[in-house]
């Protein structure tokens, strides 16, 4: 362990070394700091960089350790957050124009248990703007690229947050996962992604976009590390109404358990599209022999709603979006459009100056699918079909315990191959989308590499509060296919 670069630690290397004294929080913090300053210029990983009070804190922690005091499980280790939860005093984008100067007053409840857990907070990470996108190639900063091949997107809306965890400029980070935000981006960046179960983690303070279907989660580069970071972030949040009271489980607890008799789901609707990249296919086969190996059944299991769950949630989103983004008017924070004369000016140049093309197509369709005449056309029989969504994935968890299909399609994709076809955008969400509509927890662990050498993920699906089922599925699956866990990216 000792000969690995202190960059390339885990989470839990890192915070075990600076608990036992090995190195400091100032010299962990200073040493990513100078992988930022040396990586992100190429990568465009992060919007904003806090190098001043990650030093000043990383120092408070260093003074507590000196005392024989440690704030928590994080106690000293650098991390980063994406720029959709709210930090206090701290600009807070959400990778738009319109929030482009935004300093929010508050933390969210992530920020919260994150800092309290004693975690030196880097900066915010890159996103596609208002998380709508699989590709960051929307986010008003610019682009970020893949560490594992630059002329690559790293997926989305996470996507600075994967590249920022899979090219080690932080040891853990938390994301979110509206349709596959946290584990598109983390399959095709080479690393590990956990969307917990809707109401699993607070959403207050973390920007809205569609707020039936948002999650908070860890990105990190092995599960164990997914683990600790859940266990950090999961808990009930009264100023969240949707937030639910239910007990954290040890998650650490689920790592070591066995995968005998696991019965593993294979719904066949996910791999009969003729998306699927071969090469995907393959790696996903490899991580399924790798837990029948260990001790797994693997049993067929169908999903018949699949081919409605893109268009279901490309109503219930966008619907969504359109309520929760007409906040956004230039009257009390964000940008404000100059020079215009009357309210009703000043609102619309705002908006149209402040959202980029893929906001105002979302605004756009989800406001139309919400006037009057169209709303039960639209809407209503969208919440219908979602309904049909989530007693499919009912079914299919008499017969198995987790479910096993890709992440995304294809390996990451170049940048601008997509851009000018949202449809084909779209599709490289078809196998996350459903478990969102559902509100079940998923998590992508790395399963294999393409022949030129990009990063394929396996996703894992549990029914509602399972999590713990797919931490130990993932582990089984990380154990049994050894991978690089950062990115050879040298700038
Ligand atoms: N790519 C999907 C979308 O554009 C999902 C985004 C997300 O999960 N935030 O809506």
């Amino acid at each position: 362990m000792s000969t690995i670069p202190v960059h390339e630690w885990t989470l839990r290397e890192a915070a075990d070394r600076i608990r036992s004294g090995g190195v400091s929080s100032r010299e962990l913090t200073e040493a990513i700091l100078g992988r930022i300053a040396a990586i992100n210029p190429k990568i465009n990983a992060w919007v904003t960089v806090i190098p001043e009070k990650a030093m000043a804190q990383a120092a408070v922690f260093d003074e507590m350790q000196a005392r024989g005091e440690s704030a928590g499980p994080l106690h000293g280790v650098p991390v980063g957050l994406k720029d959709i939860f709210c930090t206090k005093g701290i600009k807070t984008t959400c990778g738009s124009r319109i929030l482009h100067n935004f300093v929010p007053p508050y933390d969210a409840a992530v920020t919260e248990r994150v800092l309290c857990a004693g975690a030196v907070l880097l900066g915010k990470q890159n996103m596609d703007e208002f998380a709508m996108g699989s590709s960051t190639e929307t986010s008003f900063f610019g682009n970020t690229l893949n560490p594992w091949d630059p002329s690559r997107i790293p997926g989305g809306s996470s996507g600075g947050t994967a590249a920022a965890v899979a090219s080690a400029m932080c040891f853990a980070a938390m994301g979110t996962d509206t349709g596959g935000s946290i584990r598109q981006p983390a399959s095709l960046c080479g690393v590990v992604g956990l969307k917990p179960t809707y109401g699993r983690v607070s959403r207050y303070g973390m920007i809205a976009f569609a707020s039936s279907l948002d999650q908070g989660g860890p990105v990190t580069r092995t599960v164990a590390d997914a683990a600790l970071m859940l266990g950090i972030v999961a808990g009930h949040d009264r100023r969240d109404s949707t937030s639910l009271d239910l007990p954290v489980p040890d998650y650490d607890a689920a790592l070591g358990r066995d995968v005998k008799g696991l019965r593993v789901g294979l719904p066949k609707e996910y791999f009969e599209g003729e998306g699927l990249d071969p090469q995907v296919r393959a790696a996903v086969d490899r991580a399924l022999a790798a837990l029948v190996a260990a001790g797994a059944e693997a049993v067929e299991v169908s999903l018949p709603h699949t081919e409605y769950a893109l268009s279901t949630y490309y109503l219930i989103a966008p619907a969504e979006a359109s309520s929760n983004l007409a906040r956004y008017d230039g009257v009390r924070y964000g940008h404000r459009a100059e020079g215009t004369s009357g309210l009703i000016e000043m609102m619309s140049k705002t908006r149209a100056e402040g959202f980029g093309p893929e906001v105002k197509r979302r605004i756009m369709i989800g406001t139309y699918a919400l006037s009057a005449g169209y709303y039960e056309a639209f809407y209503g029989k969208a919440q219908k079909v979602r309904t049909l969504i989530r007693r499919d994935f009912d079914a299919a968890f008499q017969k198995a315990d987790v479910l096993l299909t890709p992440t995304a399609p294809t390996p990451a994709f170049r940048i601008g191959e997509k851009t000018d076809d949202p449809l084909t955008m779209y599709l490289s969400d078809i196998y996350t989308i459903p478990c969102n509509l559902a509100g079940i927890p998923g998590i992508s662990v790395p399963c294999g590499m393409s022949s030129e050498g990009l990063p394929i993920g396996a996703q894992l699906l549990a029914n509602h509060f399972r999590e713990e089922t797919l931490l130990t599925a993932a582990g089984a699956i990380e154990r049994a296919i050894p991978l690089p866990r950062v990115a050879p990216f040298k700038g």
